[in-house]
Formats: C-alpha cells, structure tokens, sequence
C-alpha cells in the first residue's frame, strides 16, 4: 500500500498545474523540489517591493481561452503588455520590427514606404538564393536578409543573435529564424496572444495557489534517495531531465543558459521599460531587465524609490549551470529519442514538462497539457 497517489518530482508549472488537478480527483500527492523553493522557473524573489524574476523574464501570454480563465481563477492577471525596445549605439527602435521601428529607422511614415525600403533591401539577397543551386540561404545571415532587408539585420538582428548563440551569423544554420515577422501597422505589442500579463502580486502567487493544500517538500533531490522515493506512491510524474533520470546511460542532452547579472539600484526608474535588448556586439549583454515595470506601472513605478535590473548574457551551458532552453539539433533530438523509447514503456512514471520532454514549452501550452490530460 502506498503513502501517496501521485508523488510529483518538480514543483514548476507542470507538476504544480498536474497537483492541482490531482488534488481536484481526491489524489493524494506529495510534491518534491531540488530547488530551495517552488514554483521552478517562474519563481520570483521580492526585493525592495518587487517581484524579481530570478530566471529570466516571463510574460504570460495565450490566445486559449480554458487556460486564461484556469489561471485566472487562480491568481487575477494586469494589464502588462509586452513591448521591448531594442537598443542599438544608443539608438532606440521599437520592437518587434512595425511602423514605429520602420519610422525611427528610415523616417518613412506610411506602410508603402516601408515596404518599397524593405524589399529593396531584399531584392539582392533574394536573387544571390534563387541562383545558387539549392535556392536555399546558405545561413542564418542570407536568411534574415531575404526577409527583412540589410538595415534591420545589421542593426537589429545581426549582433544580437549572435550574442545569443557565440558564433557569427553566416556560420549559424538558417533554420534558426524561420520567420521574423514584419507588422506593417503601429503596434508594439510583441505578442499576437489574446490574452497576456502577469499574475498581480507575482507569480509566487499562481504557484501558492495551485499548490495550496498540497504537501510539498523542498531542498529534495529526487535522485539523492531514489529508491525511497520510488516505493512512497503509485505514480510518479517526472519533470526533471529525462536524461539524468535514465542516468544518462545514451549520454547527456544539451542545453543554451543564460547568465543573469543583477543589480539593485537606488533609482525609481532606470531604462523605462521592462525590457531593452542591446543589439549591438560593442555591448556584451543581450538584454536589460527592469523588474518593477512587470507589475508597476505610470506613476505607481515612482512610489517605490529602488530598482533592480538583470542584465542577461548568453553563455555555453556546463553541468553547473541552468539547462534553460534545448538545442533540437538532430543528434540532441536523436538522443532523447532514445530516452523517450525507455520512458514509454515506464507504466508507473509520466514524464511531463519542459525537461523531462525535451522541449522548449511557454507557459501557457505547459498549462494547456496539463488540463488535457486524463487523472486516474
Ligand atoms: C529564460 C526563460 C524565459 C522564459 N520566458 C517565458 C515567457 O516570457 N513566457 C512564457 O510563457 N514562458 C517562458 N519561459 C518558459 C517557462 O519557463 C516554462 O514554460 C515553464 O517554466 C515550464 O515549467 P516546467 O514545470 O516544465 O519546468 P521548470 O519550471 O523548470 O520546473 C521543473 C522543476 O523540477 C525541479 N527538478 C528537476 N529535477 C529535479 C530532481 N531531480 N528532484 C527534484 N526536483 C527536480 C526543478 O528544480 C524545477 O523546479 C521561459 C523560459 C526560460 C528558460
């Protein structure tokens, strides 16, 4: 006879969302984290009065409906509207790329212009691959250009990409931007989502409310005491890393981190915006994180006299850092494939969650699944 019904290993979205619901069906669960706290990476620590998002910025955003009223029914959500503004030598253009940042780039004031600037910036590029013998880019390079011309990828794209992955831009594959999406029309929205925000009082609260009533357990590594673990309840719903849980016995998956720097400030308000990226090489960071402007926002951000900012690098991933997002290359995805074959056949062990898939998920899709899946 076993203690528990399900016991949950990782107290982020996934295992939360899956405690809540188990909950709901009158299961008994025990959820564990490694981690000195719950929540995974949607966790934030309140310093001076603001919630900082201590891995990495996160916007929730979803055109589903279900899983808009779920979380509002836990936690109510404001009015946050993602709108980052690129910073490039000290210029400033709005992002993603509309006729603000075609304005501030060109001083072109109708989408027409905008249009004739961008396609003749294109025509080169997209000759060059229509004559080469696979009428594909060669790379990442040859790709930005053919769909958004020489300025918006020298200013915009170019430094900060490669920032992002440590390597040029014409030795990154093109599949890596498959779209980089145009708007010609003044809107600064980022997200094309419906529904968008963060959780008032920060997401500390959506995680204390899913897990509300649910024995949880930090400061606990599943695989410290695994066969403890194992025999405690009648299911367990892994969303660790698939790889570590197999011991890594194929070989280890990668992973892309980022390095937060942060800072507290004594200044009500540092950049404006929640979000600056720098796109220039010359700045070794990629992006600046103003913390209050999630949840403060006109005057209320004066109220509070500090600040605190991370700024964000991107550096290769070792065994002691994060495993933030995968590298879906085909040796990677071979790999899990691999762990997947083992996991299928487990009848005691669901693998859910951005690391025990394999799979970079938003929020909201996590929740989604979640809420699909059938609880026995
Ligand atoms: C930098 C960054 C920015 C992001 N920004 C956004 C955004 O703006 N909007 C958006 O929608 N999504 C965003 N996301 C995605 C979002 O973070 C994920 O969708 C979500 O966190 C996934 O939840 P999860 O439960 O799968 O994983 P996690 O949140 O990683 O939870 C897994 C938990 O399992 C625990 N765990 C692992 N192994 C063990 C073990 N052996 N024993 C015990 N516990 C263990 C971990 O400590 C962790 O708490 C971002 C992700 C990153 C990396």
């Amino acid at each position: 006879m076993y203690k528990y019904d399900y016991l949950i290993v990782g107290s982020g979205l996934f295992g939360a969302t899956f405690a809540y619901r188990a909950k709901l069906a009158d299961k008994k669960c025990l959820v564990i984290d490694k981690r000195p706290h719950t929540g995974g990476n949607i966790y934030c620590e309140n310093k001076d009065g603001i919630n900082v998002h201590k891995y990495g910025a996160h916007i929730f955003h979803t055109s589903n409906r279900k899983v808009w009223d779920f979380v509002n029914s836990i936690v109510e959500f404001n009015r946050y509207t993602n709108s980052p503004v690129a910073n490039y030598k000290g210029s400033l253009y709005n992002l993603p790329f509309n006729m603000n940042t075609f304005y501030q780039m060109w001083g072109v004031t109708t989408p027409e212009q905008a249009m004739d600037k961008i396609n003749s910036q294109r025509k080169e590029m997209l000759e060059k691959i229509s004559s080469s013998g696979t009428g594909e880019p060669a790379n990442l390079e040859e790709q930005a250009i053919s769909l958004v011309g020489t300025d918006i990828y020298e200013k915009l794209v170019k430094g900060y990409t490669e920032k992002q992955w440590g390597r040029k831009c014409t030795e990154l594959p093109s599949f890596i931007i498959k779209r980089l999406p145009v708007r010609f029309v003044y809107d600064n929205n980022y997200f094309n989502d419906k529904y968008q925000g963060i959780p008032v009082g920060g997401y500390n609260k959506l995680t204390e409310g899913l897990l509300e009533g649910i024995e949880t357990i930090t400061d606990t590594d599943f695989f410290q005491n695994r066969e403890y673990w194992e025999q405690i309840a009648e299911k367990i719903v892994f969303t660790g890393k698939i790889d570590e849980f197999y011991g890594y016995r194929f070989g280890k998956l990668e992973y892309r981190t980022v390095y937060f720097e942060e800072e507290e400030l004594d200044c009500p308000n540092y950049q404006g915006n929640a979000v600056v990226n720098y796109t220039s090489k010359d700045v070794p960071y990629t992006r600046v994180i103003e913390h209050k402007h999630f949840e403060m926002f006109g005057d209320e951000v004066y109220r509070c006299g500090k600040t605190v900012i991370s700024k964000e690098y991107s550096i290769e991933w070792n065994d002691s850092l994060e495993p933030y997002y995968p590298i879906n290359n085909p040796v990677n995805n071979g790999l899990y494939m691999k762990y997947k074959l083992l996991a299928d056949k487990e009848t005691r062990v669901i693998f859910g969650g951005r690391l025990a898939e394999y799979k970079y998920y938003d929020m909201a899709p996590i929740i989604e699944k979640v809420l699909d899946m059938d609880i026995i």
